[in-house]
């Protein structure tokens, strides 16, 4: 039976334990500002989800609701008064944006040393070379719930579900950075059962309700999976089958309750960087 990686626990004692601590040690609190365009239900979940946290660890939070027709010219210029404002550190754009917005010319504009959720080009192409500034949240949520269980990357095949810019490119970096041998797989993958079964640690990121079944997984196996699916019934699910894959999984995360939490809890640790350049702390 395999162990579960709890990142509701994780978070909670990151957010209490190291976050909220050293913001107190600050001049001024770490500022958030995250930018909601339209009115998409989940969009609306995460970006409360976002503040309440940052609420909690003692954060300056502002969130701003722009409509679903807001042109490409005013988000920028809102973007442009965020990079300027001496309160705020961190700037996050949530996605996706409707249609009519360049997704791409919108994160070019975030000022790269406020960008915390680490999607600006300068902070991916830090990263692809394995200098670091802001890393995407997800995936190093990801890492942080692999080191605390304490999981050997080191000389392990790692195999990643996924090529977004946002999970599935920078995690195989993160993976590659801790010596870990790495596949990407993606749609065009000729055969995802055996890669996967090649996995000493697999991460999934694509989005399908149950693509991995528990029988592709190695015995031993780390599964982290990064999927949200919401099934008919409203249920939420993963990309990898939870209850067949726990059975030959060594560690194995929950959807929900794993790798969610951890990607704010992250975004926190991204933002509390971010006031501390900023400070000189
Ligand atoms: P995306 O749609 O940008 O990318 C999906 C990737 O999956 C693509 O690279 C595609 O090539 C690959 N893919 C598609 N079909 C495949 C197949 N049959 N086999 C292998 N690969 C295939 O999605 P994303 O933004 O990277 O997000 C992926 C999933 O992670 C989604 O369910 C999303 O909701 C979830 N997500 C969760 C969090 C979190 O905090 N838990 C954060 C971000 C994304």
């Amino acid at each position: 039976m395999s162990q579960v990686l709890d990142g509701r626990a994780l978070s909670r004692r990151l957010n209490q334990e190291v976050v909220r601590p050293a913001v107190a040690g600050l001049s001024r609190p770490p500022g958030l500002a995250v930018v909601l365009v339209g009115q998409d239900p989940a969009s609306q979940v995460y970006v409360k989800r976002k503040t309440l946290v940052a609420g909690r660890v003692g954060f300056l939070h502002r969130q701003i609701d722009l409509s679903a027709d807001t042109s490409q010219e005013a988000l920028l210029a809102c973007i442009r008064d965020l990079n300027e404002d001496p309160v705020i550190d961190g700037i996050l754009v949530q996605l996706p944006l409707p249609p009519h917005l360049d997704g791409q010319a919108v994160l070019d504009t975030i000022d790269p040393s406020k960008d915390v959720d680490g999607f600006h080009a300068e902070n991916a192409g830090l990263l692809a070379q394995g200098r670091p500034r802001f890393v995407p949240c997800t995936p190093l949520g990801v890492m942080r719930l692999l080191e605390d269980a304490g999981v050997e990357l080191s000389g392990s095949h790692a195999v990643v579900l996924g090529r977004s810019d946002i999970v599935g490119k920078p995690m195989a970096h993160l993976l590659l950075q801790q010596n870990a041998t790495v596949t990407i797989c993606h749609s065009r993958t000729a055969d995802l059962a055996r890669e996967v079964a090649r996995a000493d640690v697999l991460v999934a990121a694509v989005g399908r309700p149950n693509l991995v079944p528990g029988d592709w997984i190695q015995e031993g196996a780390a599964v982290v999976d990064v999927g949200i699916n919401r099934l008919e019934d409203g249920s939420l699910c993963g990309d990898v089958h939870y209850e067949s894959a726990a059975k030959r999984a060594s560690w194995i995360t929950p959807v929900p309750g794993g790798v969610g939490p951890m990607t704010i809890a992250m975004l926190m640790a991204n933002t509390l960087q971010s006031a501390r350049m900023r400070l000189g702390a």
